[in-house]
């Protein structure tokens, strides 16, 4: 791939790209991700990310000669940030009207729903 490097674009929240993906009459399709090609999360710039399966982000980030583990779990999952960590933490609601919100988190982050209630409980 011969890309132009482009700068990130800092959107308002983490993957406020997948709304603006879509408002662009763009598709995410079932069982796709919207993965960032310049891993931050944040970043609204179309350049830097791909559509891919949870499996292609995993490579993309063993080529990238890094990735996340869990503690204690071999499962990679699409990556948090720092970012992305606060906010869970930030917004996870434990006992709301309609009990926790992890459902909604993990999906908007891409990741599971145990993985949103362990890093909302302090335990990455
Ligand atoms: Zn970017």
């Amino acid at each position: 791939m011969n890309e132009r490097k482009t700068e990130c674009v800092k959107g308002r929240y983490p993957y406020e790209i997948r709304k603006l993906w879509k408002r662009a009459g763009k598709k995410i399709p079932e069982g796709m991700l919207l993965c960032h090609k310049c891993d931050d999360g944040w970043c609204i710039n179309f350049d830097h990310v791909f559509l891919g399966t949870h499996k292609d982000n995993t490579q993309d980030m063993l080529s990238k000669g890094r990735h996340w583990v869990p503690r204690g779990e071999a499962s990679p999952h699409c990556k948090m940030s720092d970012k992305d960590v606060e906010y869970v933490k930030k917004h996870y609601v434990f006992r709301g009207k309609n009990g926790n919100n992890g459902v909604a988190l993990a999906k908007h982050f891409g990741v599971t729903q145990q993985q949103i209630t362990r890093i909302a409980r302090g335990e990455r």
